[in-house]
């Protein structure tokens, strides 16, 4: 039997419900809110479906501040800020979804950062040292999820590779940081996903707010690059 081919969503709405999703693995990147939503419906109506969740590890909401303003402007502004989040699970989120046979938590960078943008605007010393930071990070919160057995014991760890690009240089080094730490194999994921914006179910609306949520992510990505204030080095978690 074939391999189900991974289904790449981010922000959930429940038109995407539209489509027969047991046909796929889910893959939800960077750990929304709005996907626990999704995920809670989805199980009921597939139970035997697969779902990857892929945590950017520096977005999860320490403060189980209220997600009410889920994609709103306000919402946005508090990531940007980088003080508080509106949209992004937290611990508590992870634990609930950890609990559901469906769902695998997998990895998605510490603070998402894009592989090319940084080779081409950094020497290959700066790249290096700027990825295994984001390793590192990364590295030290997956173990603070193995001690909430978010992780299981002897299931491969998932990771998937932020904006699906595959770096040598960067696999090699996520191989050597998880290696380290856990036992279990490390399977990598990327380019090979569908993304769920392709599909005619989801309507054209919803590829605008894609197209707005990238343009936010942008301006979050730039305010992570500025030091100290907002994102020092372990301000996150
Ligand atoms: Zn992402």
């Amino acid at each position: 039997m074939l391999k189900k081919q991974e289904l790449m969503i981010h922000a959930w709405h429940d038109d995407m419900l539209k489509i027969k999703l047991d046909d796929y693995i889910l893959s939800f990147d960077d750990g929304l809110y709005s996907q626990v939503l999704g995920i809670r419906k989805i199980v009921d109506i597939y139970p035997d479906i697969n779902i990857h969740f892929y945590v950017t590890t520096g977005f999860i909401n320490i403060d189980n501040c209220p997600r009410t303003f889920n994609e709103s402007d306000i919402a946005q502004d508090l990531a940007i800020n980088m003080e508080m989040y509106g949209d992004f699970v937290s611990y508590d989120d992870l634990i609930e979804l950890s609990k559901l046979k469906q769902v695998t938590i997998g990895f998605h960078g510490h603070r998402h950062l894009r592989p090319s943008l940084f080779k081409r605007n950094n020497s290959l010393n700066d790249y290096i040292y700027h990825m295994r930071k984001d390793i590192d990070s990364m590295v030290e919160v997956a173990l603070k999820f193995k001690d909430l057995q978010l992780i299981k014991n002897g299931a491969p760890i998932l990771y998937c590779t932020p904006y699906n690009e595959k770096d040598d240089l960067v696999i090699a080094l996520i191989r050597k940081g998880f290696n380290t730490f856990f036992s279990e194999p490390l399977i990598v994921t990327g380019p090979e996903r569908l993304d769920i914006f392709d599909f005619d179910e989801c309507p054209p609306a919803l590829e605008r707010y894609s197209k707005f949520i990238n343009e936010k992510q942008q301006k979050i990505i730039s305010a992570m690059r500025v030091p100290p204030k907002y994102f020092t080095e372990l301000s996150i978690l």
